[in-house]
């Protein structure tokens, strides 16, 4: 057992329950969370789990149920204690590989269960802190429900036909895969469509899916313009600016949707999806998206002045209305004379053939070409 801070959290609380899977004795124990889990019955020899090994297992809500791989089959833990649940949860890793997509919905909200009250907690000392530290610890596999179940919700706001061209959907998938090739992404890790819809936006959700709003291709006078727009994007999802978000501006109507198990098609995923559209991040933030695209694009041999160029049309034509990407991502003189001064003569081949973006600007299919 290590001696650093393997002091469990206060367990005064709610009682942690362990059956050992041999007897069905129920026994009242205490955690220590060591370099594995330590499972102490007063009087009785510790049992040890190994964080690597434990899933979660089926549970009413309000408790954390864990079995361990490496445990008699029937062995059981289980935690009432949510603060607690949330530090256990924390560590095992892999506490949901076992689970089949049905159930998801489960996973978040048992997740969710335990997460959520810690989160609260922290909530009441200081959201930006919690938002941080917890964004990146967000499980891979959570963050992806969270985005599938927010791209759910988004493709019912936007509708999901549409956009669909095939020429186009191929010019925009070459589009996003430079870049992400550029911006080192994981294969797997991203997502990009287009939804019909005449805002000119484009956002990226929870688990690497980036959207583009049509209206947006429309408005484009030339790949290097959207392609700026894109890789800024990708800056969010690479800083995990969207969880942030999520956990930040969601604040308790998230969290209690999340705590009711109302995730799926409810207030909960609404507001998840309405915080990452409309999500408005940090000064911070947005300058480290604007570096990340401006150096995707140097990479690429290409400017980022054009992304500059297009948002500031927007502007130009709406006058910064809430309907447009400015809500989000106000073009502040400071972004301008930025991505302005970033500006470098083209030495990379363009990032799409006319006929290509020719493709693209009808990828809805509207006849806008
Ligand atoms: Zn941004």
């Amino acid at each position: 057992m290590s001696e650093l801070s393997t002091e469990a959290p206060a367990q005064s609380g709610k009682p942690t329950i362990f059956f050992d899977g041999v007897s069905s004795r129920k026994r009242q124990v205490t955690l220590t969370l060591g370099d594995a889990l330590e499972i102490a019955e007063e009087g009785g020899t510790p049992v040890s789990w190994v964080y690597a090994d434990i899933r979660r297992a089926d549970s009413p809500a309000g408790i954390l149920r864990l079995a361990s791989t490496s445990a008699p089959s029937l062995a059981r833990l289980e935690i009432r204690d949510a603060a607690l649940a949330a530090d256990v949860t924390i560590r095992c890793m892999r506490l949901d590989e076992h689970q089949t997509s049905r159930r998801g919905v489960a996973k978040i909200v048992g997740w969710s269960m335990a997460a959520a009250v810690s989160i609260v907690c922290v909530v009441l000392f200081g959201v930006p802190l919690a938002a941080d530290r917890l964004a990146p610890l967000v499980p891979k596999p959570i963050e992806r429900r969270i985005g599938d179940a927010s791209e759910v919700q988004v493709k019912t706001i936007f509708g999901s036909s549409g956009c669909e061209d095939p020429a186009g959907k191929a010019a925009f998938k070459k589009l996003v895969n430079r870049l992400r090739d550029a911006a080192g992404l994981d294969d797997d890790a991203m997502t990009a469509g287009v939804l019909p819809s005449a805002i000119p936006n484009a956002f990226a959700l929870p688990g690497g899916k980036v959207f583009v709003l049509n209206a947006l291709i429309d408005k484009a006078e030339n790949p290097d313009e959207l392609a700026g727009i894109l890789a800024h994007e990708l800056g969010h999802l690479k800083h995990h600016d969207n969880m942030r978000g999520l956990i930040y501006n969601g604040g308790t109507s998230f969290l209690i949707g999340l705590l009711f198990g109302d995730v799926t098609g409810s207030s909960a995923v609404i507001f998840a999806s309405r915080s990452v559209v409309e999500a408005s991040y940090s000064r911070e933030a947005e300058t480290a998206a604007d570096t990340f695209a401006i150096d995707i694009m140097h990479a690429l041999g290409r400017s980022p002045k054009p992304a500059a160029e297009l948002m500031f049309r927007i502007t130009g034509k709406e006058g910064g209305g809430l309907a447009s990407i400015l809500a989000s991502h106000p073009l502040t003189e400071d972004r301008l004379a930025r991505m302005t001064k970033e500006d470098r003569p083209a030495s990379g081949p363009p990032l799409l053939t006319d006929t290509e973006w020719q493709a693209l600007k009808g990828i809805c299919g509207s006849g806008k070409i």
